[in-house]
């Protein structure tokens, strides 16, 4: 992936700069969905002189080359990731915060129905509900989800 990251900015003439590669980095080793800030923090806790607002104009950048994805989970949980191959949705906890990926066949005959009745052609489900940790079907999560604090 970082290798394909950085054809793709080559590709498109734009300077690789230092900046870009460690948003670049901190996201991919984050592994995770992360808010902006928790982004800056990162950077910074590695690159103290990094300015923020480089930061945010990277991720803008990565955003519309399509190497991180945005996704809003909620009024004010914006957030990013590294884009994967794979289309893959989103199941939000309302208690805990934990985003868990959920792919196309786990949406089993839905993608099919929404299209054939409503005409309507999904690019990305995000649900809200309760993690299996908060109703009580399982442990406490323990990787592959984010929880926010
Ligand atoms: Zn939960
Ligand atoms: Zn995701």
């Amino acid at each position: 992936m970082s290798h394909h990251a950085t054809r793709t900015l080559r590709e498109l003439g734009y300077r690789l700069t230092p900046q870009r590669t460690l948003v670049w980095d901190a996201l991919r080793e984050a592994g995770g969905h992360l808010g902006a800030e928790e982004i800056c923090a990162l950077v910074q806790s590695r690159f103290p002189n990094v300015n923020i607002s480089t930061v945010y104009r990277t991720l803008e950048l990565l955003v519309e080359l399509q190497l991180v994805r945005e996704t809003l989970l909620g009024p004010d949980r914006r957030y990013y990731e590294i884009e994967e191959d794979e289309p893959h949705h989103h199941l939000v906890c309302d208690r805990c915060g934990a985003v868990q990926h959920v792919h196309d066949e786990d949406l089993g005959g839905l993608r099919a129905a929404l299209e054939q009745r409503q005409g309507f052609r999904v690019r990305e489900l995000t649900t809200f509900g309760l993690c299996a940790a908060c109703n009580g079907q399982a442990e406490p999560n323990a990787g592959g989800g984010h929880a926010h604090s």
